[in-house]
């Protein structure tokens, strides 16, 4: 049976104290169930005082640079993670494709690099508003796949979870409805099955991201291709955190 997942984004937000007190809460008040994994991508910087006390949270990175060590003014590298207890990494995220010029190529990159260092990867994918009226999306996302995993075995591919995120739901207060969602879900399933096999197209958590929030959490949830979530605002309480993870339990 495939994991359900629900995983955090803070983004550029909260003071270390807030994030401190926050990731707190997470540790010990988050419901726990054996099949549900919290990943937590928090800042850089505080990571190395956020630590995992009980339970199931994953800590994790929101961006590094996929070279051992050198001369990358600015750049984190995955053994510097390491040495703060990290074992996840946030891969493809639109704001850093679209704000940071991350292209296909770096996120391959970072992709290989990662598994060879045997992080859990959150892979990012979804289309903007102009690809999806043009009824392009499908075919966008399988793409985005196909670039990036093209060369990646069953065995690692096994160790990433695919995040489809909307770009235009991202932050817009607009969330896709369940339609659109499993529409895209499947697909993403399907390529997977079409590329590998049954068993890693049925093991592999597809989480959803764009606007969720305890209202719209529930019937995202019930959709029979979506295992969780990546949030980001409303992972920035714990309240509304801890509402989505309810409704992932039920
Ligand atoms: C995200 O940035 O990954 C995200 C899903 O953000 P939000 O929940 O705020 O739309």
């Amino acid at each position: 049976m495939r994991k359900k997942i629900l995983a955090a984004n803070w983004k550029m937000n909260l003071s270390l104290q807030e994030a401190k007190e926050l990731f707190m809460k997470y540790n010990s008040l988050l419901p726990q169930a054996d099949n549900i994994d919290y990943y937590i991508f928090s800042p850089s910087i505080f990571l190395h005082e956020l630590r995992v006390v009980k339970g199931k949270l994953i800590l994790g990175a929101q961006n590094f640079y996929p070279e051992k060590s050198g001369a990358f003014t600015g750049e984190i590298s995955i053994s510097q993670l390491i040495d703060a207890h990290v074992n996840a990494v946030l891969i493809g995220h639109s704001e850093r494709r679209m704000l940071f010029n991350e292209s296909d190529e770096l996120i391959k990159q970072k992709v290989d690099f990662s598994l060879q260092n045997g992080f859990n990867v959150i892979f990012c994918c979804g289309e903007s508003i102009e690809i999806r009226d043009k009824k392009e999306h499908i075919n966008f996302v399988r793409n985005q796949l196909e670039v990036v995993f093209s060369h990646i075995k069953a065995t690692d591919f096994s160790k990433c979870v695919i995040a489809y995120e909307p770009i235009w739901a991202i932050g817009s207060g607009r969330t896709a409805n369940e339609k659109e969602i499993e529409e895209m879900h499947s697909a993403i399933r399907n390529w997977i099955l079409k590329k590998y096999d049954v068993s890693t197209s049925q093991n592999i958590s597809i989480l959803y991201g764009g606007s969720c929030n305890g209202k719209n959490a529930k019937s995202i949830f019930s959709c029979p291709n979506v295992d969780g979530g990546l949030i980001g605002g409303a992972s920035l309480t714990f309240e509304s955190f801890n509402e989505i993870a309810n409704k992932l339990q039920v």
